[in-house]
């Protein structure tokens, strides 16, 4: 197993609820403010001999401001989020891992819609 030198993490909202229901939207709604402007950050920690890689990957409520308006903002190495204040302020992590069957977001395996 490679690495890129990352590891892996959880960020922000980690309610089950709140993160099902926006896992029910396909991670496309905003779950407090159903704003559909989402932000999306995926950061590899790992790839395999065989090129699947896992990770974090990070979902952020931009509200009412478009992906133009935050172009210049760059994801915060530390909090794991924009810099700055964005929508409604909701955030969220799943982990991933491109090895799993179907929902590779294996967090959410057992979740039923
Ligand atoms: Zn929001």
């Amino acid at each position: 197993m490679g690495t890129t030198g990352d590891v892996t993490f959880s960020v922000g909202e980690q309610s089950e609820e709140i993160r099902k229901k926006f896992w029910i939207s396909n991670y496309k709604k905003c779950p407090m403010c159903n704003s559909e402007n989402i932000a999306v950050n995926w950061s590899v920690c790992a790839y395999r001999q065989n090129g699947d890689g896992s990770g974090t990957v990070v979902y952020q409520c931009l509200g009412n401001e478009t992906r133009n308006d935050v172009e210049k903002v760059t994801w915060d190495k530390t909090t794991r989020k924009l810099s700055g204040e964005h929508g409604c302020g909701f955030y969220t992590s799943f982990l991933y891992d491109e090895r799993e069957s179907g929902d590779e977001h294996f967090q959410t395996k057992y979740w039923k819609k």
